[in-house]
């Protein structure tokens, strides 16, 4: 998708802070974050939201969701974390690329 801002920081077109890439999904910082640590967890594939997925997706949202599981711990986040997948116009999204939110305060050492 040429004119989706999250295609743009996947191909590397706008910068990002990366947290985490593989074949299938990038991780990045969010731009504005509303926690110590803010993390978002998006599929390269473009997906425009949850509403758009379909069984062909369920493996990938899977792995998505696992991953969330391993950088939460790698960034710190051992109280615990919020998740987030704010879908649609009512639900608050503003980017039309299907992402995961991670939201937490690092447990001190
Ligand atoms: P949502 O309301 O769920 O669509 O959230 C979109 C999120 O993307 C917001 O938290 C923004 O701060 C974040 N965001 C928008 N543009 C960028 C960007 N270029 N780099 C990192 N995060 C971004
Ligand atoms: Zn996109």
């Amino acid at each position: 998708m040429t004119d989706c801002i999250f295609c743009k920081i996947i191909n590397k077109d706008i910068p990002a802070k990366i947290a985490y890439e593989d074949e299938e999904m990038l991780v990045f910082h969010d731009i504005q974050p509303k926690a110590a640590v803010h993390l978002l967890i998006i599929p390269k594939k473009h997906i425009t939201s949850l509403a758009h997925t379909t069984a062909e997706d369920t493996l990938l949202l899977g792995k998505l969701l696992q991953k969330t599981a391993i950088l939460a711990k790698e960034f710190g986040l051992t109280d615990g974390y919020k998740t987030q997948i704010n879908t649609g116009i009512g639900g608050g999204q503003e980017v039309f690329h299907l992402h995961l939110h991670v939201l937490g305060t690092p447990k001190p050492k």
